[in-house]
């Protein structure tokens, strides 16, 4: 029987995020992964190191602001994984958002970074435009440059793990949760590790574990909480964009879409289908395919668009009646806690919240962003503290060295 104090389901990022900030925080940590470090998700994202500029017109400023802050902190501390990278907006005379309200958002995107160096923007001159790797020039008014950053999300991911590992987390993979039961100290954890069976005793349990999230949750026997699961898709074609990567939007739906400079090739996303299939093994539709190669020839039509590879990871957002793009990008974290505190059977809503407040056993991690897995994992930290007990950390994540691993 294996035991530890904090019992992490799922190595993608954000799971490889709390194994860090726990090991860092001083405590004993497992992380068990069913098939591959960073396999799923957080493999499939866009790659982006950013503060998610288009999070402000949905007014997420507390999201794009915490974002920001962890972008200057993985430009410092992962410098070989994280790159500061230019991007382009190119306005045209059709284009929905006006150069008024792009220069509105780089300021307040400006500010929220804090003036920072890769802050910086400004309204390029026409007089460069043609430079802009074959970029459409019919109707276009303006095109704006300002700074975020790339990565790649499977190495990082990786190299997450690797610093956890280095500051004395135990990883596994292949390891899979099968069921857990709750016990007066914890849970007992029954995994399948290498194809074997395999106990766990975990004084707390995170439920890292993406879009299989709700999955985890019924095998934890706790409550799921309400999402949908919404996939976007990318192509890889071929050539090169050395000016770095373009923020556009596609001309069929108006979405905001990007075109990126990707190892030899280029990388076009994303879109946004809700998603209700099989989750082991997502795949870009024709239509989406072809979304993003009509949307991509509307800008480059002098590139190829032939489709080198596709790939498509599902995001987890909350169910409302916005538009999916419009969904809060918000990390929810769910305790055991919460659930019971909104049980009005025993007692009121307060007096369960006082009683239990303390000591919550599990946690889920519900949507969230490859860019704030650092700070997420110190929030679900946060949470379990009072369960595990205070301890003296072992390192600070906020200048924690993060390398290839
Ligand atoms: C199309 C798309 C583009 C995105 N672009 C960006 C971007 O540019 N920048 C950004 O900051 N964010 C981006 N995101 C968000 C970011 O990619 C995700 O928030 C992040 O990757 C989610 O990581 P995760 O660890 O929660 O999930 P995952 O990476 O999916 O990891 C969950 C892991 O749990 C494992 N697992 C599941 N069940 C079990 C079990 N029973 N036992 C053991 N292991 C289990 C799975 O195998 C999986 O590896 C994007 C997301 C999508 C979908």
């Amino acid at each position: 029987m294996l035991t530890t104090e904090v019992a992490v389901i799922g190595g993608g990022i954000q799971g490889a995020g709390v194994a860090q900030a726990a090991a860092a925080a001083g405590y004993d940590v497992m992380v068990f992964e069913k098939s591959g470090w960073g396999g799923a998700t957080s493999s499939s994202s866009s790659k982006l190191i950013h503060g998610g500029l288009r999070y402000l017109e949905s007014g997420d400023i507390k999201l794009v602001y915490e974002n920001l802050k962890e972008r200057a902190l993985l430009l410092r501390n992962a410098p070989s994984l994280v790159k500061r990278t230019p991007f382009h907006i190119p306005v045209y005379k059709n284009s929905s958002r006006p150069s008024w309200q792009i220069y509105v958002g780089l300021l307040l995107y400006r500010l929220l970074a804090r003036f920072s160096r890769t802050s910086e923007f400004h309204r390029l001159d026409p007089r460069a435009w043609r430079y802009l790797d074959s970029l459409k020039l019919d109707d276009l008014r303006a095109v704006f440059q300002y700074w975020d950053a790339q990565t790649d999300d499977r190495l990082l991911t990786r190299a997450v793990i690797k610093s956890a590992m280095d500051l004395g987390a135990k990883a596994f993979c292949p390891a899979e949760l099968i069921k857990g039961e709750r016990l007066e100290d914890g849970y007992k954890l029954l995994l399948t590790v290498k194809g074997k069976p395999v106990y766990c005793h975990a004084k707390t349990v995170v439920n890292a574990a993406g879009p299989w999230v709700n999955e985890v949750q019924e095998r934890l026997s706790l409550p799921k909480a309400e999402m949908i699961l919404v996939r976007g898709s990318h192509i890889v074609i071929p050539g090169t964009l050395v000016k770095g990567i373009y923020y556009l939007q596609s001309p069929i739906d108006n979405r905001p879409m990007f075109a990126m400079p990707w190892r030899d090739s280029i990388l076009v996303g994303t879109t946004e289908t809700e998603h209700s299939g099989a989750l082991d093994s997502i795949a870009a539709s024709p239509e989406e395919i072809d979304y993003l190669q009509r949307s991509f020839a509307h800008y480059f039509p002098d590139k190829s668009i032939e489709v080198l590879e596709s790939f498509a990871g599902l995001r987890v957002l909350p169910t409302g009646a916005d538009s999916t793009n419009r969904r809060s990008r918000e990390t929810r974290l769910v305790t055991d806690l919460d659930n019971k505190a909104d049980d009005h059977s025993n007692g009121t809503a307060k007096q369960a919240k006082e009683k239990t407040a303390a000591m919550p056993r599990a946690l889920a991690i519900y949507g969230g962003k490859l860019t704030g897995f650092r700070l997420t994992g110190e929030k679900v930290i946060d949470r379990l503290r009072p369960t595990l007990g205070e301890r003296d950390p072992v390192a600070d994540t906020t200048s924690l060295t993060i390398k290839s691993a």
